[in-house]
């Protein structure tokens, strides 16, 4: 059987995107291969998805793929973003770093924000393929709902009254930016 590494720590990521490439690979953790995840150095998602496809690379003579993904609110000058996951172990928690957010948006009537997804994928021996998916959608008033991870609980995507925290997994999975970011790649490669 073929395998993929998929390149995340972050046990929800590594779920939806397990689930979105085919049966036909075996999916691969870095914890399986003891390998840690790189810094991340970069300044754009971009950068970041392609720094961890690198790292992960080579360590495996086999498709890597890595994502760098986050929540950009738009009265927050596109803050958290890059920075998703490092404002959650500032705060100690998602649920902190969401009341932090929530917090400052307190007199903010602008509540638009995006969920941001930078796919890498490298086949072995290949160039780096790097597309982006983005899911616009609005800050709830409240944290609602406990399923999905990270941010879900406060992010209502457009054309939806419920938070990605309230919608079941796989209802989420078939809309959010990672899906999207995979639509896009799979016109590139077979996955
Ligand atoms: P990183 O890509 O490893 O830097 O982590 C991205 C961070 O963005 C995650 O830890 C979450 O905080 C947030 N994030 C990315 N995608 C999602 C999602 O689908 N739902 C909720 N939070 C997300």
């Amino acid at each position: 059987m073929k395998k993929i590494l998929i390149g995340t720590h972050n046990k929800g990521k590594f779920k939806e995107i397990a689930y979105l490439i085919s049966k036909k690979y075996k999916k691969v953790s870095p914890e399986s291969l003891k390998i840690k995840s790189p810094k991340e150095t970069g300044k754009s998602f971009r950068s970041n998805s392609r720094l961890k496809a690198k790292f992960f690379s080579k360590y495996v003579k086999y498709p890597v793929i890595s994502d760098d993904s986050g929540l950009c609110v738009e009265a927050l000058k596109n803050k958290p973003g890059i920075y998703s996951a490092r404002l959650a172990k500032k705060k100690g928690s998602f649920f902190k770093a969401m009341e932090h957010i929530l917090k400052k948006m307190e007199k903010k009537k602008n509540r638009n924000a995006t969920f941001v997804c930078n796919l890498s994928f490298k086949d072995y021996g290949k160039k780096i393929i790097s597309i982006e998916g983005k899911l616009k959608g609005k800050i709830s008033y409240k944290i609602l709902g406990k399923k999905g991870f990270g941010y879900d609980p406060i992010f209502i995507p457009s054309k939806k009254k419920i938070t990605f925290g309230q919608m079941s997994k796989l209802a989420k999975i078939k809309m959010d930016h990672r899906f999207i970011a995979f639509q896009k790649l799979k016109k590139k490669i077979k996955i």
